[in-house]
């Protein structure tokens, strides 16, 4: 089973990693940066309030870490929303270093330049991430559960066959850290929209009903099986298991932390040579 594995303050895409040794790709944990709580403390993001001069510091440590220089990362503002920007060296800085700066109404980025870190941030939501290696395609959508239904995942895979001349039978595709099905219950709103993105023979697999007339729901599952479905190889997909409400020291939760925390940063980027 293809997973996420743990190197220093991240959890890495270890398989791509060792197909291309150019490829960074991963997604940050919480503890080993400056901020104090209740962003303690390797927070990465500008939008919680946190003192930006503590995010400044925890990403520029992490830009050392990975060597990947701070001016070359991208960041967006997401908006639980479905609109993918493509991203090109113009774009290089934006929202590195502040918020006003990131591009704007975007949960989904991609590039096929070298040298930009496309990054973006987490305390739930599943972090999706793409790579086709053929056309040098290298993208990161946010979906949370809006995201999810909306389709933002299919939405890439299309985007970059019908755009970028890519065959869906050459992507690859990872589903990062997020909150399990052990810990994310919701109601009948969301449950039939979910019903409506699956056939009825895969519910199962996505969630179950609660004696309370609730539901827990496995957006990392529904996400898979909106891959399998996009035409995504089976093979070809790497799933981390890791629940991010269940483990508070490793990661940071909107859930669990009643909404005051601080984010994770999902990034991917190809190095020049
Ligand atoms: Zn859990």
């Amino acid at each position: 089973m293809k997973t996420f594995i743990q190197s220093g303050k991240q959890l890495a895409i270890h398989d791509w990693q060792k197909e291309n040794p150019l490829i960074i790709a991963g997604f940050t944990l919480r503890e080993g940066g400056y901020s104090p709580m209740p962003f303690n403390s390797f927070n990465m993001g500008f939008h919680v309030n946190d003192n930006p001069r503590y995010v400044q510091k925890n990403r520029k440590s992490f830009a050392e870490e990975i060597q990947f220089p701070i001016q070359n990362w991208v960041g967006s503002r997401q908006v639980h929303g479905t609109n993918i920007v493509k991203v090109t060296k113009e774009d290089l800085g934006r929202g590195s270093l502040d918020f006003e700066t990131a591009v704007p109404d975007a949960d989904g980025m991609y590039t096929q330049e070298e040298d930009i870190l496309l990054t973006s941030l987490y305390a739930d939501c599943v972090p999706l991430y793409f790579y086709s290696s053929k056309n040098k395609l290298i993208g990161l959508a946010h979906a949370g559960w809006r995201g999810t239904v909306g389709k933002i995942g299919p939405k890439m895979i299309k985007q970059w066959c019908e755009k970028e001349n890519a065959d869906v039978k050459d992507i690859k595709t990872a589903i990062g850290p997020a909150i399990g099905e052990c810990c994310y219950e919701v109601d009948e709103k969301v449950i039939s929209e979910v019903r409506s993105a699956l056939n009825k023979n895969e519910e199962p697999a996505v969630f179950t009903k609660n004696d309370n007339g609730k539901y827990q729901l496995n957006l990392q599952s529904l996400n898979e099986i909106l891959f399998l479905q996009a035409g995504v190889l089976p093979e070809n997909i790497t799933i981390s298991h890791n629940c991010t409400s269940c483990d508070n020291t490793v990661f940071f939760s909107h859930r669990k932390d009643n909404g005051k925390t601080g984010r994770m940063m999902s990034f991917i980027g190809r190095k020049g040579v």
